[in-house]
């Protein structure tokens, strides 16, 4: 490497028009150590011998001007929320002058920077397109990063290609264009090394670019803006069989600042029940930090409740990721305690809620800590104080509502079942009619304390709406009793 190399600067020859490459190193930015030696460890090179390389990144071959910002060129798995900041200033501080920006990195870590970078860069009205290699064209002749490179420097020309603006944090890599927070490396070797499980492609680049348009964010009305604090107390914790009969969790739940913790759970998101685990979620989430639940297998979504091993989580405080990745989640966890005044109660919805399009859908919760009971002598319950504010205009963005009674326990008495009826609204005995009346709902005995789950998304779809909302529950048994601690009001809105 030479030894006059300017780092964290824009080059000299800027011209202030066309894409901004932002070089960060990376495989695509990489040569080997000993140059004779092509089977020595590859190391970073600098922007001045990677644009030696790559004479390809000529106006006259490209068709367009690509001016260029250099940080310091790292493997990517030396960077981090710094480097995040830097490249998002960076961003900011051109955002006028350019149709679109590239980032060239290294692929291992790329999903962290796009992730971040999709939470930092608010109001985005222009692509910022990340890409790197698998195999470098600065030392092999077969190689992925021509492609990559040139591919994702025409999508963030859409004036010069003239396709559609595609106003997100993408990753291009092998002809398709992915949304950077659903993207996930599946492969550390082949050219195909990315994929998004939960997210169709933005656009794919063979003989030409085709972008589907529906999958792609609108432009935002309101101004481009910069958040970019990051809070690095947080966590992820694989589970695995055998983590029940260990210390590892208490362990790492007693790291001291902690803040957030991804579990990554199995399947929809369950969990060993074992009283020690369990106690230790709640333990955690009763200091106020983050239990935000995702899975581990890959791909789908995380649904609290649908087994008696998640159901214990709602209770215990933890919160559903839905269907983000682990890696965006614990990107979003840092994103949102970045923000220093920030209350637990506030992150807790937050967490909850889509920043860029990370989860398919955003969880509204709204609690009422009420004590209830319904039982043969006392039939009826009114629940009122539900505030409601985010439903948009249609009632077709509504996936599902779900009444939960936190804490729940049900006696049937000489019964098989119970049957709970819902009414919406602080309905008296003749009100409980047809015109407000939302389900009724079977309900087994359950001994041990846990969450009751009514799904009344059928009824209430239609009629719901912002404001204050409230519900009566009536137990159609003349004998049995159902107890809860609280009500929770969940609505689950479509990205
Ligand atoms: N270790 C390299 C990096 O992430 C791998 C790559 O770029 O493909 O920077």
């Amino acid at each position: 490497m030479s030894n006059n190399l300017k780092f964290n600067c824009y080059d000299e020859s800027n011209k202030g028009e066309g894409v901004l490459v932002i070089y960060t190193g990376g495989t695509i930015g990489s040569m080997p150590k000993d140059r004779e030696d092509k089977s020595s460890p590859q190391v970073v090179i600098s922007w001045s011998e990677f644009k030696k390389n790559t004479p390809q990144l000529s106006e006259k071959t490209l068709g367009f001007n690509v001016d260029a910002y250099t940080t310091q060129p790292l493997d990517s798995c030396n960077i981090g929320p710094k480097e995040w900041q830097e490249i998002a200033k960076v961003i900011a501080e051109s955002y006028n002058k350019y149709f679109g920006f590239v980032l060239l990195h290294g692929t291992d870590t790329m999903v962290y920077t796009a992730s971040a970078l999709s939470f930092m860069l608010r109001n985005l009205g222009k692509p910022v397109i990340l890409t790197g290699a698998q195999v470098s064209h600065t030392f092999n002749v077969w190689n992925d990063s021509l492609m990559n490179m040139i591919g994702a420097l025409n999508i963030a020309n859409p004036k010069y290609t003239e396709i559609p603006i595609i106003p997100e944090v993408c990753i291009f890599f092998n002809g398709n264009l992915f949304r950077g927070n659903r993207t996930h490396k599946k492969d550390a070797s082949s050219f195909y090394a990315y994929e998004s499980p939960n997210y169709p492609k933005l656009a794919e680049y063979g003989e030409s670019i085709v972008v589907h348009k529906k999958t792609i964010r609108e432009i935002p009305k309101g101004d481009f803006y910069l958040k970019s604090s990051m809070n690095t107390h947080v966590v992820s914790v694989f589970f695995f069989p055998g983590i029940q009969d260990s210390k590892v969790l208490e362990n790492i739940l007693s790291i001291p600042d902690l803040k957030g913790v991804v579990f990554l759970a199995y399947g929809a998101g369950n969990i060993p029940t074992q009283k020690n685990i369990m106690d230790l979620v709640k333990k955690t989430a009763d200091k106020r930090i983050i239990c935000f639940i995702v899975t581990q297998t890959g791909g789908g979504q995380t649904v609290l409740g649908m087994y008696d091993t998640s159901a214990k989580l709602i209770d215990a405080g933890a919160i559903s990721g839905v269907d983000i990745l682990p890696e965006t989640a614990l990107v979003k966890l840092m994103h949102i305690l970045g923000d220093e005044d920030i209350k637990y109660e506030d992150a807790i919805l937050d967490a909850q809620k889509s920043i860029a399009g990370e989860m398919s859908l955003s969880i509204y919760p709204s609690f009422v800590e009420n004590k209830g009971k319904i039982s043969g002598e006392h039939k009826r319950e009114r629940i009122g104080g539900f505030t409601i504010n985010n439903i948009g205009n249609s009632p077709e963005t509504i996936d599902r509502v779900i009444l939960r009674l936190k804490n729940g326990s049900v006696e049937t008495g000489s019964l098989d079942h119970l049957l709970i009826s819902i009414y919406r609204g602080l309905s008296s005995e003749d009100e409980l009619n047809k015109a407000n009346f939302v389900g009724t709902f079977r309900q087994i005995e359950i001994k041990e304390k846990t969450v009751l789950f009514y799904d009344i998304t059928k009824n209430i779809r239609s009629v719901i709406s912002n404001g204050r909302e409230s519900f009566t529950v009536v137990l159609e048994n003349d004998e049995g009793q159902i107890e809860w601690d609280g009500m929770e009001l969940v609505i689950f809105i479509k990205e």
